[in-house]
């Protein structure tokens, strides 16, 4: 059987795939397989090579149950390993709950989240907030699949970022929290300094640095004990006309029919920052404002971690690149130039530019 991933960059070829209902029957697929190299899957949105396998794969999107507990003035969830995030925030949100951190996207399992430290909003990834996993795994004295529950100590924390390697999550226990209200504007900044000590201020800030144009856009967030704003639902169809589609179907459209450069680079300088309002400040849901429809074009999407200190240096260098890639400048400076032939990633420059 052959999968791909989201992004199309990883295709593999397993033996048997199965999409079990419970966790008895993931039980029986494990004593099955024994000795095999077995993978389990979630929405396969990764890009990286940790959801490639060979052997037997599982699918746990039939176990997607979700129990809510109050926990004093908070929440305890414990959701099935194959549940979407989108259908977690739609039932939590029910009960007046949402979770504390969200990725751009609602898309991925809870496992598959939680086993690559999915994060986004707010200072800690989702696996943060994760107090139990149950799994199955091999029992290494008898050969036989057993179900385990870790609640405390390193082997909670491995769990917590496993990439898949440390059994075959089945449920997850993650604390929430009450739904919340996110005021938001957008605002524009030529330094990167002003960008950051915006972050006081606005804690659930997130910003762009707009190539070709090489200002910062960002959107100014912060908890707002506010209701919601009459327009939000009027920002929310903005937000997917403008940058969840029309920017894409622009560009793509440029790319691809057009196939201009010029006209790219122009696009970010002038027609697409002509269409971000400033400063229109909105109140929404937490869960409907702190997402994006992200995933309507197929894209390999990939996350860094840079120290605040070195920020400052890797923007430049990626600013460097996309100049050369673009067409704009043919080299890199000395400095940038070096740290790519470091990397062994001359070719890979030269092949961005072709
Ligand atoms: C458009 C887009 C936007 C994204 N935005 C963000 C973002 O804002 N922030 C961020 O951090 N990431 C982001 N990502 C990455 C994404 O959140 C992660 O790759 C996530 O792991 C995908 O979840 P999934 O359910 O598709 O898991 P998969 O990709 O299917 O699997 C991921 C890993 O989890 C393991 N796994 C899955 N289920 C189980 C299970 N039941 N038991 C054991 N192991 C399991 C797999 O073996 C694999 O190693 C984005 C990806 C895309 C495509």
């Amino acid at each position: 059987v052959q999968h791909k991933n989201f992004g199309r960059n990883q295709v593999f070829q397993t033996s048997a795939a199965y999409t079990p209902a419970d966790e008895r029957e993931v039980l029986q697929i494990l004593d099955r397989h024994r000795g095999q190299r077995i993978r389990a899957i979630g929405r396969l949105h990764s890009w990286s090579e940790a959801v490639l396998g060979d052997g037997v794969l599982l699918d746990l999107r039939r176990l997607n149950d979700i129990r809510l507990q109050p926990d004093g003035d908070q929440f305890v969830a414990t959701v099935g390993a194959g549940c979407q995030i989108k259908r977690l925030l739609k039932e939590l949100d029910r009960d007046g709950a949402t979770l504390h951190s969200l990725g751009l996207i609602t898309e991925q399992t809870i496992a598959g989240a939680i086993s690559t430290g999915t994060h986004g909003s707010g200072r800690h990834s989702m696996s943060h907030y994760v107090v139990g996993v149950r799994l199955a795994r091999y029992d290494a004295s008898t050969g036989r699949a057993f179900i385990e529950e870790l609640s405390a100590g390193e082997q909670l924390q491995a769990a917590r970022c496993s990439l898949g390697s440390l059994g075959i999550i089945l449920s997850v226990k993650l604390r929430c929290r009450a739904q919340y209200n996110v005021q938001e504007h957008f605002t524009e900044s030529r330094r990167l300094s002003n960008v950051l000590d915006a972050e006081t201020p606005f804690p659930l800030q997130q910003f762009y640095l707009i190539p070709w144009r090489w200002s910062y856009f960002s959107q100014h967030r912060r908890e707002d004990a506010r209701p919601r704003s009459r327009l939000a639902k009027l920002y929310r169809l903005y937000w997917l006309g403008v940058m969840d589609y029309g920017m894409h179907l622009l560009l793509l459209s440029l790319k691809r029919v057009l196939r201009s450069r010029r006209l790219i680079r122009l696009a970010f300088r002038r027609i697409i920052p002509a269409f971000l309002i400033r400063n229109w400040k909105v109140t929404d849901r937490s869960s409907s404002m702190l997402v994006m429809k992200h995933e309507a074009f197929r894209h390999i999407e990939i996350e860094l971690f840079v120290p605040r200190d070195q920020l400052e240096a890797a923007l430049g260098f990626a600013q460097e690149v996309i100049k050369v890639a673009g067409g704009r400048e043919s080299t890199l400076s000395a400095y940038n130039q070096r740290q790519i032939e470091e990397l062994g990633m001359q070719d890979d420059l030269a092949g961005l530019h072709d």
